[in-house]
């Protein structure tokens, strides 16, 4: 067993492990975007053109949808999809507190206002109970996120909304390609909202998004919404937004887009690793619900001294990120929204816990072993000094 001094002056010798590192990404594929871009350069065109609309095909065929609509950014995704939903100010749409605040911000650009409920304590998803006890008269959609890579439970989502004419908005900003009983995420229920931020797991190289659904009038909407509500160019026929997907970002995933399979195994691949070398602390692990693929776009553990094992992995050069420190409820801008106490008590304890290691697909298998590593030590010294 290593001495705590041996451990310290060892990380002189270490190279710091990123959180995540997106240059050995580009790397791999450098030969494939050069090409995209230059294809794109040389051809001049940089708004919606033949780049995005290939894209957009490729990828409603990924998601098996029947449409993909490319815009500007995952909030912007989530913002279209409700406005094609006819979410209108007065209307109340249910999400959970445990997210960034993308959700809120596409809300209450429509006009609408959030309602906050609690989520479920291992997934980490909405709590379907805790959705059919906040529908109101006013509810008119519903955003599961399907958050860190793992669905939300939608059967039990899903028949409830369906009985209350609920629309279902989910938010895939986090779960390209995982599936829900076989079933893609995105096309399970009416309409969807991805983000390729360029940490997700298929990233532009800057800001992008898209919608996804199967209703064909769903979609002509959120294509008329993302361009000024041109139903032909300068007729605005409804009261639409500015949000495109550009030319070079479209060229960029569609490379991208080849790869996002194989990223997604070696994602598993190393959550399975991570998971079987912390097998035997008190940690809590990701959970992966039977016949689902968890996409593991982070590797969430949790345990009650979160903070001293964030900072002893820190001192050791490993970082680490909070998903998320604060619930949306209890950050100064959104404290309106806080229901009664106790109510978000799961989200609230979870954001005391969870703590997201590093994993990307083309994260070096030492630097695995040396987190799981520090991990185990952080344990070992926990129990000896507890007595
Ligand atoms: C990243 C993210 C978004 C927002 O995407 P942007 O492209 O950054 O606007 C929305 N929801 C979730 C769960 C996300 O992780």
């Amino acid at each position: 067993m290593r001495s705590i001094e041996s451990t310290a002056s060892d990380i002189f010798k270490m190279e710091a492990i990123p959180f995540i590192d997106l240059r050995r990404q580009y790397e791999l594929i450098r030969l494939e975007v050069d090409e995209a871009v230059a294809r794109v350069l040389s051809k001049g065109n940089f708004i919606l053109g033949e780049e995005v609309a290939s894209f957009e095909n490729e990828f409603a065929e990924y998601c098996g949808a029947a449409h993909c609509i490319g815009v500007a950014s995952g909030t912007d995704a989530l913002l279209l999809a409700l406005l094609a939903c006819d979410i209108r100010p007065g209307d109340e749409v249910v999400t959970a507190p445990n997210t960034p605040a993308a959700a809120m911000v596409a809300i209450e650009q429509a006009g609408a206002c959030p309602v906050l409920v609690d989520i479920d304590a291992e997934r980490h998803t909405l709590d379907p109970s805790a959705f059919a006890r906040a529908v109101s008269s006013r509810t008119r959609a519903v955003i599961p996120v399907h958050l860190y890579g793992c669905p939300a439970e939608m059967d039990p989502i899903l028949e409830y909304a369906r009985g209350k004419g609920i629309r279902v908005v989910e938010d895939c900003a986090q779960a390209h390609g995982a599936r829900y009983h076989g079933q893609r995420v995105g096309t399970l229920g009416d309409i969807a909202a991805f983000s390729f931020y360029p940490t997700k797991n298929i990233g532009a190289y800057g800001d992008g998004g898209a919608v996804v659904t199967d209703d064909p009038e769903l979609a002509e909407r959120v294509r008329l919404l993302r361009q000024y509500g041109w139903e032909e160019r300068y007729i605005s026929s409804i009261r639409g937004i500015n949000s495109r997907l550009d030319e070079l970002q479209a060229g960029i995933l569609r490379v991208k887009l080849r790869h996002l399979d194989e990223w997604n195994r070696r994602r598993r691949e190393l959550a399975r690793t991570y998971s079987s070398l912390l097998a035997d602390t008190d940690l809590a692990l990701p959970l992966e619900p039977p016949d689902m693929t968890h996409v593991y776009h982070q590797f969430v553990i949790r345990h009650p001294r979160r903070r001293e094992l964030q900072a002893c992995l820190k001192q050791r050069g490993i970082s680490t990120l909070v998903h998320y420190p604060v619930p949306i409820h209890l950050q100064p801008t959104y404290r309106h929204l806080a229901p009664a106490a106790g109510s978000l008590s799961r989200a609230e304890q979870a954001a005391q816990e969870v703590l997201s290691l590093p994993l990307y697909p083309e994260m070096p298998e030492t630097d695995l072993h040396r987190v799981s590593d520090t991990i185990l030590d952080f344990f070992k010294n926990i129990d000896t000094s507890a007595g």
